[in-house]
């Protein structure tokens, strides 16, 4: 599967403990993420990660197209809800191409954790 790994700064050290707990799973995968998640994934785990831009330089716009594309089979984004973000626009357009392409979307870390069980 290609899947997305998006975190808010918030959510960040979140989303390494998740990854380092299913790396072994997610390394049958292809992974994708924004800049500095990706980076701070690699920093930390071993996983391999095919990086993109950071999410407020338009990381999340390039997982976006890649929904859109058919290019994606999953998104795990771990979304920030208690802070405002200046680039929730484009955080609100993949969610919503999320829902147009009928990709499965996990916005917090339980229901990632469902999600990964079941690929
Ligand atoms: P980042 O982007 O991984 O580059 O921090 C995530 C986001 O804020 O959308």
């Amino acid at each position: 599967m290609r899947i997305a790994l998006i975190a808010h700064d918030k959510k960040k050290d979140e989303m390494v403990k998740f990854v380092y707990k299913y790396q072994d799973i997610l390394a049958k995968h292809n992974i994708f993420t924004t800049g500095t998640t990706g980076l701070r994934i690699m920093e930390n785990t071993n996983l391999k990660v095919n990086r993109l831009k950071s999410g407020p330089l338009g990381g999340d716009q390039e997982i976006g197209a890649m929904v859109a594309n058919e290019q994606l089979d999953m998104v795990i984004f771990l979304r920030d809800p208690l802070t405002a973000q200046a680039h929730e626009p484009d955080i609100n357009a993949l969610l919503r191409l999320c829902d147009v392409y009928q990709i499965p979307l996990a916005t917090n870390t339980k229901t990632a954790e469902y999600f990964i069980k079941e690929i």
